[in-house]
């Protein structure tokens, strides 16, 4: 890359709709993000998270503005283009797990191996080192419906990171959660950021949550209102 950019937003607009029932979702949405970095993103239900997670994400194509993410000007790539990022670079959480139920965590977890074409050995090997790092060791040939909640997020991150990915996206990946489990979700999400460098880019309605973060970006009305850098929850002191 070549202006050492890892993600950067610059007055990304999105419209929905045409003519009069037009909805303009995000406003002139610009912020840069830094590889490593711990976001949290809040904001009011309607206030444009969900679309700023879906171009980050490149599932979605800014209406105008850029989206820069490694060098690359994701605005004017076609969809097949931006799959290709999507699978090489980045992982995704989502509040309801998305697991394949009568699947076995392991080939959970083995699905986008699976569509890479990797040898099967490799995948097996792969997936249960990305179950390990998430404390399911022992776990692989259980269906999600033998597992708890917190358990079922754990494959979810699995499936994110078995691919390796520089930024993984997790949409109120604790939402489904009970309050002890969510923070073993957000130990585990600071501790692959911490030690593995994973980028990860958090929607969250629970400040309890976004806690956990090294930053929050706050949304109002399609418009960032507020960036902070705050002190993360997991934070050592200084020795
Ligand atoms: P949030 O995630 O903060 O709840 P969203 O990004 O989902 O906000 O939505 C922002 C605004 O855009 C909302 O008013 C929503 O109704 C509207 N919106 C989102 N997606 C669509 C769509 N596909 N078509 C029309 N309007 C949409």
């Amino acid at each position: 890359m070549s202006d050492g950019t890892f993600i950067r937003m610059r007055d990304v607009t999105k419209t929905y709709g045409r003519g009069t029932a037009a909805f303009q979702a995000l406003r002139g949405v610009s912020f840069d993000i830094q590889e490593g970095e711990f976001v949290a993103i809040m904001g009011h239900s309607g206030s444009g998270k969900s679309t700023t997670m879906n171009i980050l994400g490149c599932l979605d194509s800014p209406t105008s503005g850029e989206y820069v993410f490694r060098g690359t000007h994701v605005e004017t790539l076609n969809r097949d283009e931006r799959a290709m990022l999507r699978r090489h670079y980045l992982g995704f959480v989502f509040q309801g797990f998305n697991l394949l139920a009568r699947t076995t965590a392991l080939e959970n977890v083995e699905l986008p191996l699976l569509y890479r074409g990797m040898p099967r050995q490799e995948r097996h090997d792969a997936a249960r080192e990305a179950l390990a790092a998430v404390g399911l060791t022992g776990w692989e040939h259980h269906t999600p419906a033998e597992l708890s909640g917190g358990q079922m997020q754990r494959v979810a991150i699995a499936r994110a990171i078995v691919t390796q990915p520089s930024v993984l996206l997790a949409d109120e990946p604790t939402g489904n959660l009970d309050s002890a489990r969510s923070e073993e979700i957000m130990g585990l999400l600071t501790q692959l950021n911490r030690e593995r460098g994973i980028t990860i880019l958090m929607v969250t309605h629970e400040p309890d949550m976004a806690a956990y973060a090294h930053r929050i970006i706050r949304f109002v009305d399609g418009l960032v209102a507020d960036d902070e850098r705050v002190t993360g929850k997991m934070t050592e002191g200084t020795h």
